[in-house]
Parts: C-alpha cells; sequence; structure tokens
C-alpha cells in the first residue's frame, strides 16, 4: 500500500487552493488537485501531482474527483473542499442560476465530497480529516453577496455535522473562515468596484475591500494553506467541528 497520506483539494488551479497543494506536496504528502479544467502542456509540467478536470457542481464531477484520487493512492486521508466563486448583486436583481450555482459549488459539493470519500476517510490509519475552505462569510454577512454568505454558513453547518458523526471513526471535520485573500476572487472584485465607482483600485482596496479588516491588509494564500497543514498534525484534531477564523480581527467586532 501506498505509505504516504493522500488529500484530494478542489479548486486546486488558482489562488488558495493551488497554495494548499503546493504546501501539502511540500511536507510529503500524495495530492490530487481538481478543478474545472486540468492543466495542460507546460503548466502541467510544473505541477507536483496529478490533477482532474471536472465541474464540481454536478454529482459526477465530485464522484469522478474521489474516484481519481482513490485510483491514484488507493487511500484518501483528507478532503480539502475549496473551490467556489463569488458572485455579487443586490437581493432583488440576484440571478437564480447564480444562487444555484452557487449553491452547488460552495455547499453541495463538500457534503458529496463528504459522502463519497466516508468510507475512505473512516479507513485512513491516522484518522481521516476533512477541511472546508469556507470565510468570515460563514460567520457574518456582508450586503449583495446573498448566495456566497448563505452558502458558506450552510457548510459551517455542515462541518459541525460530519464532525459529530466523523467522531465514532476518528474522522475530524474543520472549517477554516479567512478574512479578504489576495487570490484572483478578490482581484476581480478590486477592479470591478474600481469600474463601477470610478476609482482608482488602491482606493477600492482601503476604502471598501479592508474596512471589515482591523487589521488593514489581505492574507496571502500561503497563510491558509499554513492553518491546513496544522490541522493535519495531531493537535489539528482538537478543531474538530470548529471554524477556525483568521479573518484580521473582521468578526471581533
Ligand atoms: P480562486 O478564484 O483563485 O480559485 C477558485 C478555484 O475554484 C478556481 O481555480 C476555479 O476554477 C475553481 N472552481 C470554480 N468553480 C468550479 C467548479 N464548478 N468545478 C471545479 N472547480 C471550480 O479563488 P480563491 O480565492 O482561491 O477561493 C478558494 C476558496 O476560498 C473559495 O471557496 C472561496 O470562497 C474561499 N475564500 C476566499 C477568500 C478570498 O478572499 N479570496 C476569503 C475567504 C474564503
Amino acid at each position: 500500500a501506498n505509505e504516504q497520506r493522500a488529500a484530494l483539494v478542489t479548486g486546486s488551479g488558482s489562488g488558495i487552493g493551488r497554495a494548499i497543494v503546493d504546501r501539502l506536496h511540500g511536507d510529503g504528502w500524495s495530492v490530487l488537485g481538481v478543478d474545472l479544467k486540468a492543466p495542460e502542456g507546460d503548466l502541467a509540467e510544473t505541477l507536483p501531482g496529478p490533477s482532474l478536470g471536472a465541474d464540481l457542481t454536478t454529482r459526477e464531477g465530485n464522484r469522478a474527483a474521489v474516484d481519481a484520487a482513490l485510483e491514484h493512492f488507493g487511500r484518501l486521508d483528507l478532503v480539502v473542499a475549496n473551490a467556489g466563486f463569488q458572485h455579487v448583486s443586490p437581493v432583488a436583481d440576484f440571478d437564480e442560476d447564480r444562487w444555484d450555482a452557487l449553491l452547488a459549488i460552495l455547499l453541495t459539493s463538500p457534503f458529496l465530497l463528504a459522502k463519497y470519500a466516508w468510507e475512505a476517510l473512516r479507513a485512513a490509519p491516522d484518522g481521516g480529516r476533512f477541511v472546508a475552505i469556507a470565510s468570515a462569510h460563514a460567520l457574518a454577512a456582508s450586503p449583495f453577496k446573498a448566495g456566497y454568505v448563505s452558502a458558506k454558513h450552510g457548510v459551517l453547518g455542515l462541518v459541525k455535522t460530519l464532525a459529530l458523526e466523523g467522531a465514532p471513526d476518528g474522522i475530524t471535520a474543520t472549517a477554516v473562515c479567512p478574512g479578504y485573500v489576495r487570490t484572483p476572487l478578490v482581484e476581480k472584485q478590486i477592479s470591478a468596484q474600481a469600474q463601477a465607482h470610478g476609482i482608482s483600485e488602491d482606493r477600492v482596496l482601503e476604502e471598501i475591500i479592508l474596512t471589515p479588516h482591523a487589521l488593514k491588509r489581505l492574507i496571502e494564500p500561503s497563510e491558509v494553506a499554513d492553518v491546513v497543514a496544522f490541522l493535519q498534525t495531531p493537535a489539528g484534531g482538537a478543531f474538530n467541528g470548529s471554524p477556525v477564523t483568521m479573518d484580521l480581527g473582521w468578526t471581533a467586532r
């Protein structure tokens, strides 16, 4: 059997997911990255492990992700449900298909991954681990983000439930809840707001994005990856069923 612990990381093509893949590889894990499109050519060459293209808003996509991890590694010790996107709109105009897609990627995909991986996580020799990259928006709302905030609050409920169900089988579940992280997801919001308000991107960052942070900076993707790596140590198991809030003081208010 494969001696290395094995992880499945979704949304591995960008931002936080990519940083988690790199960090886990550095720590000696086998990692399957899953994103909408598998990287091709030179990009694929530079990746430290296998990857899969799958649409995780579908049941088949989530099933394929778990199957591929088990095929590659013969075991699965950790699932990191990270893939996601944002949609910003007043509730009265909120596109209903976007709502469905947000719930599918941010809430239903983590549920399906846990369900399909459950047996493998139970068999993990050091205890299976489930980590959702949730958000400060799992704990507090912002206007115009009805779909995202609702799904993130929901995934915290899923994590709590998995923690209670998994404990007798040595499976732990944790929700990492960052404030704003320097990734394309946030960079897109900065440029959209700059356009909408007719102001510079620097001003958007200072006057809009960083407003909720007590500490006025963005979090780096590697900082989130560090937390995920810590959760894989024996001490990390104590965070079973809890949000690990890393929001620079946002929810301290
Ligand atoms: P990102 O846009 O850099 O990366 C997200 C990845 O998910 C992309 O590669 C995208 O292709 C993939 N993805 C989206 N839809 C998919 C689908 N249907 N199937 C498969 N893959 C899909 O974003 P990020 O900032 O790295 O976000 C990662 C996670 O962290 C998300 O769940 C996000 O909500 C959460 N988060 C981000 C921030 C932040 O400020 N950036 C803060 C808190 C939480």
